[in-house]
């Protein structure tokens, strides 16, 4: 019998999941699919994960005692956002093992600290100017081809939140004082063809898997599609997969990390930005790849061998914004729609509250 890695850890043990949400909730779901039990810690029991847990602590991140409670009751834990305080996870990894760590959260919640890490390390990013002043955005805006950019803030950003359209002619001053950023990154606006992801795996063993990339559109800042195969040339594919690798072993990272790319019309790839953890760009693989990505973040950090990840059926995961979710039987209807409902508590416009895998069926030879 195959002797099994020290740092495995087998189906029965319970795996430690901070939050609540969708990305939570599809953890929890292939951990018990595995055969792993799992325990969330969230500030609201109301939430997707909830639905699906065995055992919840409904606390805030910083309640110590809970936290205690938390990693006691966790073999091994993890998270899937990197909007938190640092030194929770740090507190945390004093007391058990969770992936990702501290130091990559740091890197990825910063939007300054991960360009910086993706020049270090030889990837491209668009051109950018650290923004702390009216004054240093005016003196960025001068430095831009075009006057063309987007102003982002450095935290708490996402699906196009904390980001201002800079144009020729735009009012800087009323923008930066709207904004009311205190550390802000100054962006040069990117003419991409396409938008690609790569998401990777690597294990605690150092086994490392990288998914077929996606091709991703956006609506309003957030993610609209993303489409496996993505229509881009092999090489375009192959280099984000490559440069996701190298980043996944820089950072040693233990579950997956995601990089989102923006793809030039001569196949230059700038990295964006990235994230230790499922990705709603990875969604996809839940009915089109051998392997979804939550199964493969359950097998990296409890050790287990890691999963193929040949793509089953071409698919375009859409997302289900607010009441989209309620056209439920439309989509039921459709023979070749996968539904995923996350059953959040409120509808409101613009949040995910779903999405469908859009099967590509080759129809069937007579
Ligand atoms: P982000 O929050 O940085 O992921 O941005 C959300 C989306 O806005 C991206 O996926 C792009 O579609 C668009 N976007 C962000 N930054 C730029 C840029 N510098 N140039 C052009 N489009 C951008």
């Amino acid at each position: 019998m195959q002797s099994n890695s020290p740092t495995m850890i087998a189906p029965g043990a319970t795996i430690g999941i901070l939050g609540g949400g969708q990305l939570e909730k599809m953890t929890a779901l292939a951990a018990s699919h595995l055969g792993y039990r799992t325990c969330i810690l969230c500030p609201e029991g109301d939430n997707p994960a909830a639905l699906v847990s065995n055992n919840i602590i409904i606390s805030h991140y910083d309640n110590k005692d809970n936290l205690s409670n938390f990693s006691n009751s966790s073999e091994v834990m993890t998270l899937c956002f990197e909007n938190i305080d640092d030194a929770v996870v740090e507190a945390l990894a004093k007391q058990g093992r969770i992936y990702p760590g501290a130091e990559i959260i740091r890197i990825a919640q910063h939007r300054l600290r991960e360009k910086a890490y993706f020049r270090e390390h030889g990837v491209q990013t668009a051109d950018f100017y650290p923004v702390h002043s009216l004054a240093e955005l005016e003196t960025g805006v001068r430095s831009l081809p075009q006057g063309c950019g987007l102003l982002k803030s450095c935290r708490f950003g996402y699906d196009g939140k904390g980001q201002y359209k800079i144009d020729l002619g735009t009012d800087l001053a009323e923008i930066w004082a709207q904004a009311g950023f205190e550390e802000a990154v100054l962006e040069a606006w990117v003419p991409f063809k396409t938008e690609v992801s790569a998401i990777v795996a690597r294990s605690t063993n150092g086994e490392m898997r990288a998914f077929p990339v996606a091709e991703n559109t956006h609506r309003e800042g957030i993610l609209h599609t993303s489409r496996v195969p993505a229509q881009v040339p092999h090489a375009v594919a192959e280099q984000a997969q490559a440069i996701t690798l190298q980043l996944a072993e820089a950072l040693d990272v233990v579950g997956l990390l995601t990089v989102e790319f923006f793809a030039l019309e001569d196949g230059t790839l700038l990295a964006n930005e990235m994230a230790p953890r499922p990705h709603n760009s990875g969604h996809w693989t839940m009915d089109g790849c051998v392997t979804s990505q939550f199964e493969q973040l359950v097998r990296a950090i409890c050790g287990l061998p890691l999963g193929a990840v040949e793509v089953t059926v071409p698919v375009t995961m859409e997302n289900l914004l607010g009441e989209d979710v309620l056209h439920y039987a439309t989509q039921l209807a459709d023979p070749a729609v996968r539904l995923y409902i996350y059953g959040k508590q409120g509808l409101r416009p613009g949040r995910k509250t779903g999405h469908i895998n859009r099967l590509h069926l080759s129809p069937r030879a007579e």
